[in-house]
């Protein structure tokens, strides 16, 4: 098949997400050969720079050798089984290495199949620990605005940001929503590198009123990603954590984004020294191989449903994929790379060089309102005004416009909104980065000069 005919038919048959098809008319999906490292190549030999790691989760660059390796291997011997009442060699492992990495106490893994569904797991888990430790008031769930975290009905639910929830509201559960963190537009005018997270007052007067009905709180700590790379005080972490003590309420850690290094720890909630009753990780879990989560949480909350079946207290939740050998495979070999490679330290060491170098370039543009920057997350937030941070008018497109420039060039942005972003595989090097941010300013002139 040609590539006119492989573009024709992809628009024929497939429903891309999160996208408004329409829009293919004029910009066609780009079909990929292969993809080495950082970069991704099409079938018209184009070399595309791959800065937000295929929806954030390639970690350790496209078809890196020992990760490929590990699959194949997997793949002769188990490819899949059952997974109830029975167990591999790789899922244990998986378990053994994680737990020593994990904040203190996070020691029972439940296995799904995508981030959404860690999240499901994670909000029914919590709900039927309270209900089974005589606590069956407690049925609301509490999150934050601008949160996201998924895509099903429950998962969109908690999140907050009206581009994927805001039709679907009359089918959503009722969720207890806190204004959240907002760094860059404090409503205290302060600086969230020497604040003392006063917005976490929002949360104390929720948790005040609701505290008691609230089976759990869901966040994405330190860095609310999809709402544009949104970066907030460890402190304010810390402070919910007392407030979830005080009102037994769990906190659930949505670390799918953040998790694996990105903010150059391990995991974000170590910023702030805390360990959530519950944790999800996906993304980079598998070094962006194969689609798994998990759901980690205590041997207090495990023990809640550890009863004579009779007494009907299991999580009777599953997935048909869950604990997939292949997936269990590559997130073993991903450990294994972190560790024998020093990457995440490695990342930290680049982390400060990437920062600078975008400061420098981007901050004196007139359109270019916040900078902000975690490990090797960089977020530059583009607004009409910066005096008085006005955003542009979200139909001018004006990131979307920005992303098709520099996709012409070769690089991989897919801004949110008008936040543009860099969340490349931690084994970026130097050249690889210093294009990405020439080829972004560029493209950003381009647009707006
Ligand atoms: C991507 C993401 C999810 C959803 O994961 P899927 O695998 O896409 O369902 C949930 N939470 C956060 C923070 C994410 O970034």
């Amino acid at each position: 098949m040609n590539i006119n005919e492989l573009v024709k038919n992809d628009l024929k048959y497939i429903w891309h997400p999160c996208s408004q098809m329409m829009d293919y008319e004029e910009l066609k999906p780009i079909i990929i050969e292969r993809g080495e490292g950082v970069n991704l190549y099409s079938y018209d030999g184009k070399k595309y720079l791959d800065v937000v790691s295929s929806w954030w989760c390639n970690l350790l660059g496209h078809c890196n050798k020992r990760i490929s390796f590990a699959v194949k291997k997997q793949l002769d011997t188990l490819e899949h089984v059952i997974f109830a009442n029975f167990s591999h060699i790789k899922a244990v492992e998986l378990c053994e290495k994680l737990v020593k990495l994990l904040p203190e106490g996070l020691v029972k893994f439940c296995f799904t199949d995508n981030g959404s569904s860690a999240i499901e797991a994670a909000m029914k888990m919590s709900f039927q620990y309270h209900f089974q430790t005589g606590n069956s008031q407690k049925t609301r769930f509490m999150a934050l605005t601008d949160a996201y975290h998924g895509e099903t009905i429950g998962a969109l639910s908690v999140g907050g940001v009206d581009l994927y929830s805001e039709i679907y509201k009359p089918v959503l559960l009722d969720v207890i929503r806190i204004q959240g963190p907002d760094c860059y537009r404090c409503p205290y005018g302060l600086n969230c590198k020497n604040c003392d997270a006063q917005c976490i007052e929002f949360a104390n007067k929720s948790f005040e009123k609701w505290g008691d009905k609230t089976a759990a709180i869901i966040i994405e700590p330190l860095v609310q990603a999809a709402a544009g790379m949104k970066i907030y005080s460890p402190k304010y972490l810390a402070k919910l954590r007392g407030l979830c003590d005080k009102f037994n309420v769990h906190l659930i850690a949505d670390e799918i984004a953040t998790g694996y290094g990105r903010t150059g720890k391990m995991f974000a909630c170590e910023h702030a020294n805390i360990s959530p009753d519950i944790m999800c990780l996906s993304k980079g879990l598998t070094g962006g191989y194969m689609p798994m989560a998990l759901v980690i949480t205590t041997k207090k909350i495990f023990d809640a449903f550890y009863a004579p079946y009779l007494e009907g207290k299991a999580f009777m939740h599953s997935h048909t994929y869950s604990g997939n050998p292949l997936a269990c495979a590559a997130a073993c070999e991903v450990l294994k790379i972190l560790k024998d490679e020093n990457i995440i330290e490695n990342a930290q060491k680049k982390a400060v060089h990437f920062n600078n170098l975008i400061k420098e370039k981007f901050s004196s543009h007139k359109n270019v309102g916040d900078i902000r920057s975690i490990g090797l997350i960089n977020a530059i937030e583009l607004v009409e005004d910066k005096d008085t941070k006005t955003p542009f008018n979200p139909k001018l497109r004006i990131g979307y416009e920005i992303y098709k420039n520099a996709l012409k060039m070769g690089l991989i942005l897919r801004p949110l909104g008008d936040v543009i972003y860099f969340n490349p595989p931690l084994i970026i090097d130097k050249d690889d980065m210093d294009y990405a941010i020439d080829v972004a300013y560029q493209s950003l002139c381009k647009i707006l000069n």
